[in-house]
């Protein structure tokens, strides 16, 4: 049996640059209205959690986003080699080479200390935003004195230029806390008096779930990642929310054979099959992305029916359970993540079941499964 056409290779990363589009927009949406509505930052740090950064980018721009921001220096080089020239905020830590990168690539970059902005001022000089740290514990100065003297200081360096004031949320995502309201008070108390001095700078502090959790937050910018690709930042269901799941994950049917009571499929011998039946082999496996741990725990979507994972995930291949008679022929198309039929799988199913959430899983999805572009089902 022929192969169908989007199963041309072993396995395949389906992205749909519509929703990315849509979700941008009905991000957009969230923000207040009008002069004073806040701008739309697209997240696309990690290859845009695995989506691919570079067309990720352009579809959140063409859906309302006017920033974009990365984690490395490396990324947002990409992202102008590609030719985009939206502003771009560098949102990590950078070595003395890595600042080198990005102020090349016009980059913003994030700085809490003086040192830092002398360091962007003798190497040619370029836009900081300057972070508190209200409670993440990772990037910024908890001290807001102290945040207000970088600040100070990137203002007053020839070359260098005060762009914005930043934090970020530890618990956005989290049903119930109390502890994002607290970093928020510390951030109202510390920004708007910095910005009263510098008018021009932007105050950012929102991600996905602060965006969608509370208006307060939004500011000047929000930062927003995870939700562009339709994942939702609450771990729960996409839909509910008005979010698209852009990625779908394909493979096919390469193999189908019979199993007699007492036969074993894959390492270890982790399924004995217990009663006559039939297992599919799918070529994809950890060197994919379809995590070792998913061994004898996972479905996946053949002749839009869940058929379950048997025996151990190895680097290549994985099997199905697909009964007798068996409901699999060789070559039939396989969805591990997205729709057939009537059911579907989402990130944040598999996610549950390897006990992380489902940036990790996109975001792990590796270089060996090519990512086919497309708008709605049209070839992009
Ligand atoms: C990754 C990141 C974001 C985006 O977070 P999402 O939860 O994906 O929306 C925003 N800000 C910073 C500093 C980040 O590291």
């Amino acid at each position: 049996m022929a192969v169908q056409q989007d199963v041309a290779v072993r396995a395949v990363a389906r992205v749909n640059l519509a929703a990315i589009e849509r979700n941008a927009a009905r991000m957009r949406r969230e923000l207040a209205a009008g002069a004073n509505a806040a701008a739309l930052c697209a997240v696309v740090k990690a290859d845009g959690y695995g989506h691919g950064a570079i067309p990720s980018a352009r579809a959140a721009l063409a859906g309302g986003a006017t920033w974009l921001a990365v984690a490395a220096a490396g990324e947002a080089a990409q992202l102008r080699a590609a030719g985009l020239d939206a502003p771009i905020l560098v949102m990590g830590a950078l070595s003395p080479a890595e600042l080198d990168v990005a102020l090349a690539a016009g980059a913003d970059v994030v700085a809490w200390d003086e040192a830092f902005v002398a360091a962007v001022a003798a190497r040619g000089g370029g836009a900081v935003h300057v972070k508190l740290d209200t409670g993440m514990g990772r990037l910024g100065t908890r001290d807001p004195d102290a945040a207000t003297r970088v600040a100070q200081a990137a203002a007053a360096t020839e070359g260098v230029r005060l762009a914005g004031a930043m934090t970020h949320f530890a618990t956005a995502d989290e049903r119930g806390d109390t502890f994002f309201a607290e970093q928020l008070a510390r951030f109202a108390a510390w920004a708007p008096a910095l910005q009263a001095a510098h008018p021009s700078i932007v105050l950012h502090a929102a991600n996905s779930a602060g965006t969608l959790r509370e208006a307060a937050s939004h500011f000047d910018m929000v930062r927003a990642g995870v939700a562009l690709y339709g994942l939702d930042p609450f771990g729960e269901d996409a839909a509910a929310r008005d979010l698209e799941p852009a990625l779908e994950l394909h493979s096919y049917v390469a193999a189908v054979k019979p199993v007699a009571p007492g036969e074993s499929a894959g390492y270890g011998r982790r399924f004995v099959a217990a009663t006559p039946t039939h297992t599919a082999t799918l070529p994809i496996g950890y060197g994919d992305g379809v995590r070792r741990a998913l061994t004898n725990n996972l479905d996946v979507l053949v002749r839009g029916v869940r058929r379950p994972l048997v025996g151990t995930v190895s680097m290549d291949n994985i099997t199905l359970d697909v009964g007798s008679p068996p409901a699999a022929a060789v070559g039939e198309p396989a969805v591990l993540i997205g729709a057939q039929g009537e059911e579907r799988i989402g990130v944040e199913e598999i996610a549950q079941r390897l006990a992380t959430i489902n940036y990790e899983v996109t975001c792990g999805l590796l270089a060996r499964v090519p990512r086919l572009y497309h708008h709605d089902g049209e070839p992009a």
